[in-house]
């Protein structure tokens, strides 16, 4: 069922993101019945910080793959358990490292043997043995990904060459204990997904060998994508679950004792999310049409469409009416600059002061990914429908809240 979004934008007003607790918890509960039931699903909060969408993920059993100190006390606030929490990123702080031995989470997923000696310092100071998973940056690209990781120098991980050439991995505090690798994002083709999980359960084993260490874990990242653009197509589940289980059984089989991980950002928050803005003004400039919103990019970034030459459109409704007709719009923002373009061209029907819009699949990478201070807009209100009733799950940022962090110097001193 659709929301209903007049009633929504009526209520929290515009820009606003609504996501919709139904799909979230869905596509989680869909990815995890066709797939192997010991594979499980850690969310990556870089897709969607929000501690309620969180929340609903985690009661659909998601677990939490965090990257920052506010992502780690966002899931433990959430009610997060520390053995389903694992923590990754390639410039932890000392701080971070201290917040994850103090909370005993799963595991820390260390990207330099640097960082590895510092792990095993500041667990011994906490006199614990903390679990650590090798992120490992192998070495050779898997083709399908929009984003490919593997066979390029990289800030991430270590190579695969080095830590096969580092001999035994014996630290007193520092338990590494399995494998990370994360080979791409956005992929659609399911048969990529299935090599690139081949990939990492067939080096896990032969890190094991080489380095001497156990296999608590092995997380074979993931990149699940969702289609945005003309010509993409839903990833196939089907296709995705009969390649990858045979993989992942064997697996099992052979390592009873191995919890095995994929990560996902993307591919949960992505298509439950709306950009909601409403139209300000219509004009027409050298025979286009413009409807200029209160919404722009500096709330949706990827909207923009970086990376790629040309810019090609969300997917965009019209949602208070039902428009008749079908015309050639540029939807804007504020902003003042040119790309401050949600999209270019879209077939929309003719468009009038008042109307809402909603950019579609934008779950994933809205506000988190973008600059939201440009300008100085601030950030919009993000509501959650569950069973049909809205929550503000984050209020909208006020002139106040953004003026209170500066400082005016007093120049006559
Ligand atoms: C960004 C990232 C993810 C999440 O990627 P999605 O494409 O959103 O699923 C997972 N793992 C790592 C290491 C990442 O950097």
């Amino acid at each position: 069922m659709t929301l209903d979004y007049p009633q929504l934008a009526e209520e929290f007003g515009t820009p606003l993101y609504v996501y919709d607790g139904e799909v979230l918890t869905n596509v989680l509960t869909e990815l995890r019945s066709v797939l192997h039931p010991s594979l499980e699903v850690f969310f990556s909060l870089k897709s969607n910080p929000n501690i309620s969408v969180f929340g609903m993920l985690q009661r659909a059993g998601a677990r939490a793959e965090v990257s920052s100190l506010v992502e780690l006390r966002t899931v433990i606030a959430a009610g997060a358990k520390a053995e389903d929490i694992i923590f990754l990123g390639p410039g932890k702080s000392e701080r971070e490292l201290t917040a994850c031995v103090e909370a005993g989470i799963y595991a820390i997923v260390c990207e330099s043997f640097d960082e590895l000696e510092r792990i095993d310092r500041i667990a011994g100071e906490h006199r614990v043995r903390q679990r650590v998973l090798l992120r490992v940056n192998a070495a050779c690209a898997v083709q399908g990904s929009r984003l490919t990781m593997g066979g390029k120098p990289r800030q991430f991980g270590i190579d695969e060459a080095q830590v096969l050439d580092a001999g035994q991995l014996s630290y007193e505090h520092a338990d590494v204990a399995g494998i990370q690798v994360y080979l791409g994002t956005r992929i659609l083709d399911a048969t990529v997904v299935a090599r690139n999980t081949k990939y990492v359960l067939e080096l896990a084993d032969r890190v094991a060998e080489t380095c001497g260490i156990r296999l608590d874990a092995v997380d074979i990242g993931g990149g699940l994508g969702v289609p945005y653009f003309d010509g993409e197509e839903d990833l196939d589940l089907q296709l995705l679950a009969k390649e990858m289980n045979p993989l992942l059984t064997a697996f099992a089989q052979a390592h009873p004792e191995t919890r095995l991980i994929m990560e996902s950002g993307r591919f949960l928050t992505a298509r439950a999310g709306t950009y909601v803005m409403k139209v300000r003004y219509v004009k027409e400039s050298m025979g286009e049409r413009f409807a200029v919103t209160d919404g722009g990019t500096h709330h949706h970034m990827a909207a923009v469409g970086i990376g790629s030459f040309v810019k090609r459109n969300f997917p965009i409704s019209l949602l208070n009416r039902d428009g008749d007709g079908e015309e050639q719009w540029n939807v804007t923002g504020p902003l003042c600059t040119p790309n401050d373009t949600v999209v270019k061209n879209a077939a929309l029907p003719a468009l009038r002061v008042g109307d809402l819009l909603g950019v579609e699949r934008s779950g994933a990478y809205g506000p988190t990914a973008s600059p939201g201070l440009f300008l100085s807009h601030g950030f919009p209100a993000e509501v959650l429908v569950h069973d049909g009733k809205p929550h503000l799950v984050r209020e909208r940022d006020r002139p106040d809240d953004l003026l209170r962090v500066q400082r005016l110097v007093d120049f006559e001193k």
